[in-house]
């Protein structure tokens, strides 16, 4: 099959348009014909080696996979060859404690396609049975390539972490990302107010056609002043972040008492400074969180089904230029997610 692999860590060059082996399925796994792969900032990580994963080399990365089932091991009674599947991004034993609780990325053995199994850059990926989810509704192939990694990490944030309540108001930095409008859509679910921020006025008029009621420029906009001007001096209930160091201080000065700090990632920088006082004496939490369960991935896909959460692409590029794709990603000219097509 033709893939995009590397086969040492780097930048874009280092990823190859290639011919690789046919994924070879177990009796419990299923083979996908990729649709369509959608991009994640994880694959730039893995690519640049920066995760602390020791990577099999060479590699396929790709988290985000929707397809058709080409072929089923002889333990597979639920999935069916021609099945229209999305896969559930992480990987996690199934029998563990953390497991059986529905807390899949706290098990030991978590990982997800295309970190320390191959992933969706490719014309075929192996899966096992259990990640196989059906496609809701009549989502489309790219549709659903684009939702399941950060629709369940911002659900998971949410929902589960910050336990988000009706009606609270609720800051969401680097709103054109991935997650950020995926965000966006859960908290109106919940009919909380939403403060959008990003970069540019374009993104956040997106940001606003996807239901954010007040938006913030950080490039000529202080966050923190402006959260307190819209809130009348009394800060969001919760901060949804992974943008970490550029945006902390002002993120954590934003948040109401009781405010609840909820982060993903640290795509500027994982340093930050924490006032104590203000942290004990506001009655504050910070918390982080990381992907999310199968069970919250089904949960918010039922919303996706019924386009109550829409998936936004950006873009879409031929697998055989998948460097271009991630180049794009690294320039951050993006809102949504952008995917490949084999
Ligand atoms: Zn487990």
């Amino acid at each position: 099959m033709k893939a995009v692999r590397f086969h040492e860590y780097g930048g874009v060059e280092v990823l190859k348009y290639e011919d690789a082996p046919d994924p070879q399925i177990e009796g419990n796994e299923v083979l996908l014909k990729v649709k369509a792969c959608a991009l994640n900032h994880v694959d730039l990580w893995l690519r640049k080696g920066t995760t602390g994963w020791k990577l099999p080399m060479p590699h396929i990365v790709g988290s985000d996979i929707s397809g058709e089932v080409a072929a089923v091991g002889g333990l597979v009674h639920r999935v069916k060859v021609g099945d229209r599947v999305l896969l559930s991004p992480g990987i996690s034993c199934g029998q563990c404690e953390q497991c059986f609780k529905g807390l899949d990325s706290a098990c030991r053995s978590y990982t997800l396609f295309g970190a320390m199994v191959d992933g969706g850059y490719a014309e075929y990926v192996k899966s096992p049975e259990m990640n196989a989810i059906p496609i809701p509704g009549d989502l489309s192939f790219d549709e659903a390539a684009a939702v399941p990694l950060v629709s369940v990490t911002a659900w998971h944030m949410l929902m589960t972490r910050a336990q988000l309540r009706p009606g609270e108001d609720v800051l969401v930095i680097a709103a054109g990302s991935g997650v950020g409008s995926a965000a966006i859509q859960i908290a109106k679910l919940m009919a909380a107010r939403v403060i959008a921020v990003a970069g540019a006025d374009a993104k956040l008029e997106k940001a606003r056609a996807l239901g954010a009621d007040e938006v913030i420029n950080h490039r000529r906009q202080s966050i923190a002043k402006e959260v307190k001007q819209l809130t009348g001096g009394r800060g969001v209930d919760v901060v949804l972040d992974h943008v970490g160091t550029a945006v902390w201080e002002d993120c954590f000065e934003s948040l109401a008492t009781y405010g609840r700090f909820v982060t993903c990632g640290v795509t500027s920088g994982h340093e930050a400074k924490l006032n104590l006082q203000a942290l004990f004496g506001r009655q504050r939490t910070v918390m982080g969180s990381f992907m999310g369960g199968k069970g919250e991935l089904m949960e918010v896909l039922k919303f996706i089904g019924r386009r109550k959460v829409r998936a936004v692409i950006d873009s879409a590029f031929p697998l055989s230029e998948a460097a271009a794709a991630q180049k794009k990603m690294e320039d951050r000219d993006l809102f949504g997610k952008i995917l490949l097509h084999p």
